[in-house]
């Protein structure tokens, strides 16, 4: 059975601070920010890479989007605008192996393709 630091999170057998949280999704504070505002969207469902992304996880993936939203708005972000990142494999720069949409925000991200 495949398993993630992020399942590990979910089943509270390592610590985060959670933004938000239902039977599907978990959101949770990044634990190395890269800007004032920096939050993990998970499905609970481990699903490895966007690449596994099947069509029947299309409402699963949708809600992220939805919870990410509405984060980005309960933090005062949806104004000023904000990011969301999915990074896909090795040259993706993914280091967990558990789909994630990262929100980024409250400060001026400088445009960047790498
Ligand atoms: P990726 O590189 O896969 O797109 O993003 C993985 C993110 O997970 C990184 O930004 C990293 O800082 C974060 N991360 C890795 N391990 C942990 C952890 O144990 N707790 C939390 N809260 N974030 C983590």
């Amino acid at each position: 059975m495949q398993d993630s630091i992020f399942l590990k999170i979910i089943r509270r057998e390592i610590p985060a601070t959670i933004e938000f949280e239902d039977d599907e999704v978990i959101a949770i504070h990044d634990i190395n920010p890269v800007a004032p505002i920096h939050i993990l969207i998970i499905p609970k469902k481990l699903i490895p890479t966007a690449n596994d992304i099947q069509p029947e996880d299309a409402p699963l993936v949708g809600k992220m989007f939805l919870v990410a939203k509405q984060i980005a708005a309960a933090k005062g972000l949806s104004e000023r605008g904000y990011r969301l990142v999915m990074n896909v494999g090795k040259d993706g720069g993914q280091t967990v192996y558990h789909i994630h949409l990262h929100l980024i925000g409250g400060k001026a991200l400088p445009f960047a393709t790498a």
